[in-house]
């Protein structure tokens, strides 16, 4: 099976081999409390101070200080909170306080949700204000020196998480020469990408993260320029030369200090010319295989380990599922942001049109990584793209016409398709205003033509005579309920396949006034049978619906007839490897899945279904359907791929 390619560095990277090795001679041997006395304390504290001095070399921290912590977060609360109860202390001795506190607009948002909540705690009532970036990313420096004079504390960072914009620190470091704020730049992304030499800057604090290089998460560190303010964040046993209480995470920090010792001088890590050579390779597999892609950044302003891109007409979710089935994985923009399914706020600030500020996608590598590993991306990148070129899912091409019910869901809103490939004449039922662009997109990519949009409370959305109408392989008829409750029958040529759509009417409703034996879809997406006996459960397997990889083999070895659905897109299942079980496997994507309900409901002996996805989630939900209707051998993966992939495509 493919093995996974990880391409997400800048949300966090894998542990080097020397780190994980550090990490367990410090759990296993050298697991002494650095505060102690007795010689197993004294060997933990000469760990300590060894990457301790590592890191202050490798920084230039001079004269400053070099704390270690649990990570880029907490050094920026650190920081926010020494700034900001220096404002105070001003204020209370009567002094000039500046009024300001000035954060890049594409910062991670650490920087302004801590900059409100310490301001908040701590009653000072100050103004944030953003910095505005221009249309590369980069601080308008202009701006910022207009605001300078009266800032207390400028926030700013060295290279952008989601872009890998490259911010001018020395332009920055220019405005602020005569101004009296405190400076703190995010370096989290710069470690092992970009020279950092902080004692010869004027910045004050930076904040750096153990685990986007290569470290553990959980590990951190955090830089004080000498004789800027400091208060703790924290307070105990006066670790840490009391700037920083609590026993330090000592395997954490062993683990960094094998990161940092490679950094100085080890192979691990690429030289900026080969990340260059590596990114540009990348980016002519993706403008090959991906027309009208548009790169976000300028390269020589970026980082060469992050290549930010949106393809037009290509939702950056879809782009994920398609590389995630070819194994490759990368992200929308920043994890948390992914999380949430927002817009990029970063690209928003460069003022980036909409469509590429919503179809982001983000490739980051981490500096470690090998030329074989590029090869291999490229190679995939290719294959994910003729995947979406096959599905008509890129620009300027089409794929074949579809045939049968699609479902089109934007967000809790559903609407119906009607599909038939001989004629190619589409109708759309209960169409909806949320899903017009899909409903187009789907039109336009399989060639098809709208020839009706038919509306369950309105009769007159019917354009044809009489209340029937042939479209190449299937009928509709008009069959008028109510007022306003009209039900559309859907049937195939060969009879088998009879469908209702019946808008908010439910099968209780609808006794007596539907024929026998059809599917009953509704317009909240959901289906329903009326008059079908489904097939008798026949337990073959397990009652739980829920399968392990162990339970799908076990089934599959006692019920060979076993059918395995895979619910994914077309093109997830084209992009994705088909070895092992998965070579089994059936494409049905839940949206069609309704087509084959029929005649599943009504098979003489039903055999177990099981359907697999990415995640667990689609073939959650096509299972539920079919257990909901009777057919009670309806199973799925648990956790889908992603969890069980590895069991799935392999032979034995
Ligand atoms: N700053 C930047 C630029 C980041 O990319 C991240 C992590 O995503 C953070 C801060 C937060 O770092 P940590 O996960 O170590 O708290």
């Amino acid at each position: 099976m493919n093995t996974d390619l990880y391409f997400d560095s800048n949300a966090t990277t894998p542990v080097l081999p020397a780190a994980a090795d550090a990490l367990m001679d410090a759990l296993n041997t050298n697991f002494g409390n650095p505060s102690s006395s007795h010689s197993v304390g004294l060997r933990a504290r000469a760990v300590l101070d060894d990457v301790r001095s590592r890191a202050s070399r490798l920084l230039g921290v001079g004269d400053g200080k070099l704390m270690f912590n649990s990570g880029a977060t907490e050094g920026i609360q650190t920081a926010v909170l020494s700034a900001l109860c220096s404002i105070r202390e001003k204020r209370e001795h009567g002094l000039p306080a500046e009024s300001l506190l000035l954060y890049g607009a594409t910062e991670h948002k650490a920087v302004p949700e801590s900059l409100a909540h310490w301001n908040r705690v701590l009653g000072l009532d100050l103004e944030l204000r953003s910095i505005p970036v221009d249309q590369h990313g980069r601080h308008d420096l202009a701006a910022l020196a207009r605001m300078a004079p009266d800032a207390a504390l400028v926030c700013t960072m060295a290279a952008n998480n989601e872009t890998g914009v490259i911010s001018d620190i020395k332009g920055i470091g220019a405005v602020l020469e005569h101004s009296p704020a405190l400076w703190l730049v995010d370096c989290v992304q710069a470690l092992g990408k970009l020279p950092v030499d902080l004692a010869r800057t004027r910045i004050d604090y930076a904040p750096f993260s153990g685990h986007k290089l290569y470290a553990p998460k959980g590990t951190g560190m955090l830089y004080v320029r000498a004789g800027a303010p400091y208060t703790p964040l924290m307070m105990g046993g006066g670790q840490e030369d009391g700037l920083r209480s609590g026993t330090e995470n000592l395997p954490g920090i062993a683990a960094l200090g094998a990161v940092l010792a490679e950094l100085e001088n080890g192979t691990a890590f690429r030289t900026r010319a080969e990340l260059t050579e590596m990114r540009n390779m990348v980016v002519a597999a993706l403008s090959y295989s991906l027309p009208g892609i548009a790169f976000n950044t300028p390269f020589d302003k970026s980082l060469s380990t992050t290549v930010n891109f949106s393809v037009p007409g290509l939702a950056s979710g879809q782009v994920l599922d398609v590389f995630d089935a070819a194994g490759i994985h990368v992200s929308a923009g920043s994890a948390c942001s992914a999380a949430k399914g927002l817009g990029s706020y970063v690209l928003q600030s460069m003022g980036l049109p909409e469509w590429q500020c919503e179809n982001a996608v983000r490739l980051s590598l981490g500096p470690a990584t090998e030329f074989d590993t590029i090869n291999a991306v490229c190679k995939r990148i290719i294959h994910a793209g003729a995947a979406l070129r096959e599905c008509g899912l890129v620009a300027g091409t089409s794929s074949e016409r579809l045939d049968g019910i699609k479902l089109v869901s934007a967000g809790d809103t559903h609407c119906w398709l009607l599909l038939d490939s001989d004629t190619g004449a589409a109708v759309v039922i209960d169409p909806r205003a949320e899903s017009h662009a899909q409903v187009e997109a789907i039109l336009k990519r399989h060639q098809h033509t709208l020839v009706a949009e038919l509306s369950t409370t309105d009769a007159d959305s019917w354009p044809f005579d009489g209340d029937t109408v042939v479209l190449g392989q299937w009928q509709v008829k008009r069959l008028l309920v109510g007022i306003a409750a009209i039900c559309y029958l859907v049937e195939g040529r060969d009879k088998q396949t009879t469908l209702a759509f019946t808008g908010s009417l439910r099968v209780p409703d609808l006794k007596g006034i539907l024929p026998d034996h059809v599917v009953v879809c509704g317009q909240d997406g959901e289906i329903e049978a009326m008059s079908i006996a489904a097939p008798v459960p026949v337990s073959h397997g397990a009652t739980e619906m829920h399968l392990d990889a162990r339970g799908l083999r076990q089934l599959m070895r006692e019920y060979p007839g076993t059918m395995l659905v895979d619910v994914r897109e077309s093109c997830e299942h084209r992009a994705s490897d088909r070895e092992g079980l998965m070579g089994q496997a059936i494409n049905l994507p839940l949206s069609q899945l309704v087509n084959a309900l029929p005649s599943w409901l009504t098979q003489e002996d039903p055999p177990p279904i099981v359907f697999v996805c990415r995640s667990g989630r689609r073939s959650d939900r096509a299972a539920r359907c079919l257990r909901r209707l009777g057919y009670g051998e309806a199973y799925h993966v648990a956790g889908g791929l992603a969890m069980e992939g590895q069991d799935l495509h392999s032979r034995t």
